[in-house]
């Protein structure tokens, strides 16, 4: 309980970040609240028969003050309220914004006390800084007393019966500490809730990558090739241009794993994997399909630039040598490769039987080699 405690007090710069941008579209919501009460306000006091005294006129200042404040805080949080990295600025902005509501509550409070002796002003900004913004404990603390010194003695200047002073002096005390109880009580549920979003974040990303990514190799498996050959497909119908996918298999595998053991075998794969990663496009992808298979996926590629492409990867493979645990192994790969096209009406098995043929193809005509098919 105790470390757990010390953990959301102290451990703040895990957070940080997470905070300033919660505050910050917190003021611009804030803002859009605060310009129609503030013009509400004006108009009120303008319109009002009392006749024009000490008063009216410095509640009038101070809402107009409060007003431009606002509107200045609208225009810079909307911008603000957009960003994931957090700036200087941004970082001091989470303190001014606060501390000057609260200072504005209590410059309110002092004049109000030219005509009443209630000090709400002062409890409803306290109350608002605790449940609005996010400010870490020790801050919150050291901000919550500050105000109340100023608190202390700026109602002086406004009250002149000591009962009521002495009164409101002791119950800022308790608007003080009902504002920072809320402010602790706000930054520990946003704390945890941080927290436990990070962790749901971080899961929702390993399901996504086990989903998607072949765990030896770490590059795409079938699940992903398969939505993305949807996607491409209806890309093609759509824009009609030429699509390429190379299958390739490496060659004698089994005698590799035989030889050498499935350790050495899975390191050729990865290494295979990021060789191939390497000498495509940007635009290309490349996938695990299973065992010692990988296939490519080439967008607005013609038939002979695949092949192109599946001949350049055949040499870069079998000029290759390999060293794993000081042993020198040199491996060679078949390559089928045919076209995706888009006005055919066949479904991608049936590609993939295309690719498939032109890999069997390869295969028997003697290995390391390139067949391509069109139909
Ligand atoms: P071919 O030239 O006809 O392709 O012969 P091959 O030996 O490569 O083909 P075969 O399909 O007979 O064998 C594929 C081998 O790939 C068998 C299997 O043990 C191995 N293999 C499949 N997945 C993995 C893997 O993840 N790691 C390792 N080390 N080996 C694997
Ligand atoms: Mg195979
Ligand atoms: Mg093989």
């Amino acid at each position: 309980m105790k470390k757990k405690l010390i953990e959301i007090f102290h451990n703040y710069s895990g957070i940080e970040n997470d905070c300033i941008l919660i505050n910050i579209k917190r003021f611009y919501y804030l803002s859009i609240i605060a310009i129609p009460i503030r013009i509400l306000n004006i108009f009120f006091f303008t319109h009002s028969d009392i006749t024009t005294n000490t008063w009216k006129q410095n509640i009038i200042i101070c809402h107009l003050i409060l007003l431009i404040f606002f509107i200045n805080l609208f225009f810079i949080t909307m911008k603000l309220k957009k960003k994931t990295e957090v700036t200087n600025f941004m970082r001091a902005l989470q303190y001014i914004v606060p501390i000057n509501i609260l200072f504005s509550g209590i410059a309110i409070t002092t004049i109000d006390q030219l005509v009443t002796t209630n000090i709400s002003p002062f409890l409803l900004v306290s109350i608002v800084f605790g449940a609005v913004f996010l400010i870490r404990p020790l801050v919150s603390a050291i901000i919550y007393l500050v105000s109340y010194v100023v608190f202390y003695y700026s109602i002086a200047l406004t009250i002149n019966h000591p009962h009521v002073l002495l009164s409101n002096r002791v119950n800022g005390i308790t608007v003080i500490a009902l504002g920072f109880l809320i402010s602790i009580m706000s930054w520990y549920y946003n704390y945890i809730n941080i927290i436990q979003k990070r962790h749901i974040d971080k899961q929702q990303k390993q399901l996504e990558q086990m989903a998607y990514f072949d765990p030896l190799t770490n590059i795409y498996n079938r699940h992903f090739f398969n939505e993305l050959v949807e996607k491409e497909l209806s890309a093609m119908k759509r824009y009609l241009y030429n699509s390429v996918i190379i299958l390739l298999d490496i060659d004698g595998f089994k005698n590799i794993n035989d030889s050498y053991g499935h350790l050495v075998g899975d390191q050729i794969l990865k290494e295979v994997a990021q060789m191939l990663s390497n000498n495509i496009r940007k635009s290309d992808t490349v996938f695990r399909f299973g065992g010692e298979e990988f296939v490519i996926l080439a967008p607005k590629t013609s038939l002979d630039d695949g092949y192109a492409l599946a001949e350049k990867l055949r040499k870069i493979i079998a000029e290759k040598t390999f060293i794993v645990d000081s042993i020198k192994i040199e491996i060679t790969a078949s390559f089928g490769v045919s076209l995706l096209h888009p006005k055919d009406k066949h479904k991608f098995e049936n590609y993939y039987s295309l690719v498939d043929k032109a890999l069997y193809a390869a295969k028997n005509k003697g290995k390391n080699r390139v067949e391509k098919v069109l139909k």
